[in-house]
């Protein structure tokens, strides 16, 4: 069986481990915490990168960050993950969504630009498999309008938008550590990356259950004591240790999925000229991180199809992603602004092929063959 997906193993988690359970302390922002939080500053030229225990975590401190509240309205592409919305649903806020652009799947700036109104608040704009949105467009909108910039860059940890690494153009950016991304810290993980600097010592505030205590430990206050609202947005050392191993071995972990992506391009590409699937389109301004090889079918009928021929050939693929907009909470906590021209449509034809660190290029190949045996056959 090739499976969808492996969280990756590059060989030094365990000893990174062994050694975090040695230094006899394992709650958050000990050593391999800081560690792995400066060589990320470092790699991405991040202002602040602060460990979280999830991206859905990331998403709702920044949500707590910005204030969000019952007046105020937050747009983000229907065509997301829930925890995009989630986050700004939590604080009362009401979820504007907005359709996405057919090449890229991500949001349509005429879209974000059209749904704009003076409740706006933010903007979160979802790198969809690492690629990335029209991050200048999109912040000459933001600034114009005085909103707030939110990347939910789950997906695009080493993936860039021209010369900047997605998750340090917004205001503030969110990272996911889950399993199913290109880098885990065993699991489950995340980040938020802090690039506007008047917001860092608030959100160190809100991810200490509302207190000082990072100043505290800093030795900038004598005594550490409630601040604000705040929650417990700490990983465990645990977590940062398997993460160092992972970061360290960033580029490496980045090539190996690039190639797969590549390999998979390249072998499918006869199918896009016969008309049969449509491949990722990757924009210019766009350097992707090989998160995910999707294709997208002809209908949504050819697609389940596929699904059951490649599952009798012992091939996992999936899709995901029912649009928000149409879900029973989407509908109670937003609204979608303007046209579903792409959103709807393009979701039922997407289908998402196996891609992980350790599939080995033989199994790329079954995947390969098992399509283009399935099209051979229906030709
Ligand atoms: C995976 C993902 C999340 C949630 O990440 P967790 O770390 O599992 O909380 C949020 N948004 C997007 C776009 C994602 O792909």
């Amino acid at each position: 069986m090739i499976p969808f997906n492996k969280p990756p193993v590059t060989g030094l988690e365990l000893s990174y481990i062994e050694e975090a359970i040695k230094s006899n302390k394992l709650c958050g922002d000990g050593g391999f915490t800081r560690k792995v939080s400066e060589l990320m500053e470092s790699k991405f030229n991040a202002h602040k990168v602060l460990l979280t225990p999830s991206c859905t975590a990331s998403l709702e401190l920044a949500a707590i960050l910005i204030d969000a509240s019952e007046n105020d309205e937050i747009i983000m592409p229907s065509y997301t993950f829930v925890s995009t919305a989630n986050a700004f649903a939590l604080r009362g806020a009401k979820i504007v969504f907005v359709d996405v652009d057919a090449d890229t799947m991500n949001l349509s700036i005429d879209a974000v630009q059209r749904a704009i109104t003076s409740k706006t608040k933010a903007i979160v704009p979802v790198h969809y498999a690492g690629i990335s949105c029209d991050m200048d467009k999109l912040m000459a909108l933001a600034q114009k309008n005085n909103i707030w910039v939110i990347e939910d860059a789950a997906q695009g940890v080493m993936a860039k938008y021209k010369t900047d690494y997605l998750g340090t153009i917004g205001h503030i950016g969110c990272y996911s550590f889950h399993e199913t991304k290109n880098y885990t810290s065993g699991g489950e993980g995340g980040a938020l990356l802090i690039n506007d600097k008047e917001l860092l010592q608030r959100a160190e505030i809100i991810r200490e259950k509302g207190t000082n205590r990072s100043q505290f430990f800093r030795g900038h206050v004598d005594k550490y004591t409630w601040q604000d609202i705040g929650s417990s947005y700490l990983p465990s050392e645990i977590q940062a240790a398997y993460l160092l191993a992972q970061i360290e071995n960033a580029e490496n972990i980045n090539m190996k999925r690039l190639s797969i992506w590549q390999q998979y391009y390249e072998a499918l590409k006869p199918l896009e000229q016969a008309g049969h699937i449509k491949l990722p389109y990757i924009p210019a301004f766009s350097t992707h991180n090989a998160h995910m090889f999707f294709i997208r079918l002809n209908s949504q009928d050819i697609r389940s199809s596929l699904i059951a021929h490649c599952k009798a050939e012992n091939i996992l693929t999936v899709f995901h992603y029912i649009p928000l907009h149409s879900s029973p909470a989407g509908k109670k906590f937003g609204r979608l602004h303007g046209e579903d021209n792409n959103t709807t449509i393009e979701s039922e034809k997407l289908l998402r092929l196996p891609l992980f660190y350790n599939l080995e290029k033989n199994e790329v190949e079954s995947v390969i063959n098992s399509i283009l045996l399935f099209f051979k056959k229906s030709d």
